[in-house]
């Protein structure tokens, strides 16, 4: 089934359109088989979280453009699971924010590398980094730890949706300003996080873009302003809490 085949007026077409996406990464060898349990896993937060963006996520999407405009070299790190599901969202993203796009992959291996570069430069990608591979996160073994020297090794700024734990806290411990898209408030990822998204990557990544072209001549002070105003604590414990109280 393709998105097109989901009746536009079916209760729950958001949820499906996204699992059939991530089904057809996953035959196309650009998702990993692991990919489909952090999508059930998201899913059902997401179900929680009333299938909305907060308005706590709407800030911290906000603060993410802001912080994005201000960063001297930001990079966004795609994987199986991002790339499948919104390809040419990040593409517009990068564009917007003037922002390097690598391919960075827990379980890496040379096909699927390959294969989501060419996926992103299909959807319109001008250049896609994370194939040369001759940097590393220190702290992490050599599979989970590879990144391009000149893209996430040089970062100053890195979005990270859906980023595992170990190398979220890794990533802070080079001294990367994290922004992280995860839709459990709780996991470690957003925890380490300057700019915590607890939202589901196919509204935040969109969202974010909107902000930075409304921040386009924004003067950086106000740009900072924003940042500052920002707190990534009270953003978390309003996701809990939305999900604990089940009202929306
Ligand atoms: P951690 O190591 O940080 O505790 P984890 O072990 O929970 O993380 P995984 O299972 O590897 O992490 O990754 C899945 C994470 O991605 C989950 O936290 C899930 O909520 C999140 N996730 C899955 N799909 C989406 C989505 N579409 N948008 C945002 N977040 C998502």
């Amino acid at each position: 089934m393709t998105d097109g085949e989901i009746p536009e007026d079916h209760p729950r077409r958001a949820s499906l359109v996204t699992r059939h996406r991530i089904e057809a990464g996953v035959e196309a060898g650009i998702t990993s088989k692991q990919g489909l349990i952090a999508q059930g896993r998201g899913e059902a937060f997401d179900y929680l979280l009333g299938e909305r963006t907060l308005p706590s996520a709407a800030a911290a999407e906000r603060a993410a453009a802001a912080r994005l405009l201000l960063a001297d070299h930001p990079v966004i790190s795609v994987n199986g699971n991002v790339a499948a599901l919104v390809p040419d969202e990040v593409v517009a993203l990068a564009e917007a924010v003037d922002a390097d796009l690598e391919v960075n992959l827990f379980n890496r291996t040379e096909e699927r590398m390959a294969a989501i570069a060419t996926h992103l430069r299909d959807h319109g990608a001008a250049t896609v980094k994370g194939l040369t591979g001759d940097g590393e996160i220190p702290g992490l073994d050599h599979a989970r730890g590879t990144v391009d020297a000149d893209g996430i090794g040089a970062a100053d700024v890195v979005v990270v949706p859906l980023e595992d734990g170990d190398r979220a806290a890794a990533l802070a411990d080079m001294g990367k300003t994290e922004i992280v898209i995860d839709l459990n408030p709780g996991s470690r990822s957003p925890r380490t996080a300057a700019i915590p998204i607890v939202d589901n990557v196919v509204r935040a990544v969109p969202n974010v873009t909107s902000h930075a072209r409304d921040l386009t001549d924004a003067s950086p002070d106000e740009r900072r302003g924003i940042v500052e105003s920002f707190e990534p604590d009270a953003a978390l414990d309003a996701a809990e809490a939305a999900i604990r109280s089940g009202e929306f």
